[in-house]
C-alpha cells in the first residue's frame, strides 16, 4: 500500500477539495486514515460550531505548537470487560457455537489467523464452558508479533479481551501457536471474540472503531452483531470465534 496520507491531504479531503483519485481511494482502503480523516472532519465540524470561541482565539493558538495535535478520539463508550467470579454462581453453559462456519471451533481468515478457546488448565480447545471456567485464548498467525482480542457481544456492545487494560495490542511468545495469557472466567452472553494480529501494535480504540463499522453493516444487513463480518484489513490478520452462551437448566 502507498504510504499513508498527509494532513495535507487529509485537511484537503476533510474540506471536500481533494480530487487525486489515488487520495480518494486510498481514504476509502486504508482504515487508518479513514480514521484520521473521521478526525479531521469532526475537527472541522468542532471547528465551525466553535466559530466565535476560534476567532477569538485564532492568535493565541497559532502561538502554540498544540495547532498540530488532533482533537482527542471520539469518546467510545469503555467498558471493561466484565469477569464473572459473581456470575459464577448463575448455571450457564458456554457453548462453542456451531454457527454456520465450514469449521466449528476455528475461522480462518485474511492473513492466516486463527483463534481458538482453550480449557485451563489442561489445554483442550472447549467447544463448551460453564461461567466461572477459565479460559484461555490462543492465537496463530504467520508472522505477526502483536495480538488484540474483541469480544462482540449480541447487544452490540465491544470489549476488549486481551491484553486487558491496554491502550494496544500486546507482544505474543513466539511459535505456532501463542496462548494469550492469563485467561479469563467465562462469562454468561454470547460474544464473536475478534483477533487482531499485526507486526505493529494496534491502538484498541482504532479496532473497536472498526468493529462498530463492521457491527453497524451487519445490523444494516439484518444480522445479529454476532455475524459481523471481519473484514479484511491492510497488515492484519484476523480471526474470529463466536461462543455461545445457553442459561443452565
Ligand atoms: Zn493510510
Amino acid at each position: 500500500m502507498a504510504e499513508h496520507l498527509s494532513k495535507l491531504v487529509l485537511d484537503e479531503l476533510a474540506a471536500g477539495l481533494a480530487t487525486d483519485a489515488a487520495a480518494l481511494a486510498h481514504s476509502r482502503d486504508c482504515f487508518q486514515c479513514r480514521d484520521r480523516l473521521a478526525q479531521f472532519v469532526e475537527a472541522r465540524n468542532q471547528a465551525r460550531r466553535d466559530a466565535p470561541f476560534e476567532q477569538v482565539f485564532a492568535k493565541l493558538k497559532t502561538s502554540h505548537a498544540a495547532v498540530e495535535s488532533l482533537p482527542s478520539a471520539p469518546k467510545w463508550r469503555r467498558r471493561t470487560f466484565v469477569f464473572a467470579p459473581a456470575l459464577a454462581a448463575a448455571v450457564a453453559l458456554l457453548i462453542y457455537i456451531a454457527l454456520p462456519h465450514p469449521k466449528a471451533d476455528v475461522t480462518r481468515l485474511k492473513g492466516g489467523a486463527s483463534v481458538r478457546v482453550l480449557r485451563a488448565p489442561d489445554g483442550t480447545a472447549v467447544s463448551s464452558a460453564r461461567p466461572g471456567e477459565k479460559v484461555v485464548l490462543a492465537v496463530t498467525s504467520a508472522d505477526q508479533t502483536f495480538a488484540l482480542v474483541m469480544a462482540v457481544e449480541a447487544s452490540g456492545d465491544i470489549n476488549l479481551v486481551w491484553p486487558l487494560g491496554s491502550p494496544e495490542s500486546a507482544r505474543v511468545a513466539p511459535g505456532p501457536e501463542a496462548r494469550l495469557t492469563p485467561g479469563f472466567q467465562v462469562t454468561p452472553g454470547s460474544m464473536a471474540l475478534h483477533a487482531f494480529l499485526s507486526k505493529e501494535p494496534l491502538k484498541v480504540e482504532t479496532m473497536r472503531a472498526q468493529l462498530e463499522r463492521e457491527v453497524a453493516e451487519a445490523r444494516r444487513a439484518g444480522m445479529s452483531p454476532l455475524q459481523a463480518k471481519a473484514a479484511p484489513l491492510v497488515g492484519v490478520g484476523r480471526a474470529m470465534a463466536t461462543l455461545e452462551v445457553k442459561p443452565g437448566s
